[in-house]
């Protein structure tokens, strides 16, 4: 598997952006699929693991990268359900 996070910097081992790089997060939400919440608590983990690691890293930074970019659509508000 590529485009791993090589800890404890948390750069991606294979493009070298920070973790998770774009590819990682394409490949996470097509392994995880409608399953959001599986994702999150995944990512949360991670993040918990990261907190530990990269020291002096803002936690709020740290969180809108790793859990940040995994509501659908990608904003941060979402909105309501077209049904009415
Ligand atoms: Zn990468």
């Amino acid at each position: 598997m590529s485009h791993v996070a090589r800890r404890p910097a948390w750069h991606c081992d294979t493009c070298d952006q920070s973790w998770p790089c774009d590819a990682a997060r394409r490949t996470l939400l097509a392994e995880y699929g409608d399953d959001r919440l599986a994702l999150a608590v995944y990512l949360a983990a991670l993040q918990a693991e990261a907190a530990g690691q990269l020291v002096g890293e803002d936690p709020l930074t740290l969180r809108a990268r790793f859990l940040g970019w995994t509501r659908r659509g990608g904003s941060p508000r979402t909105s309501p359900s077209p049904s009415s």
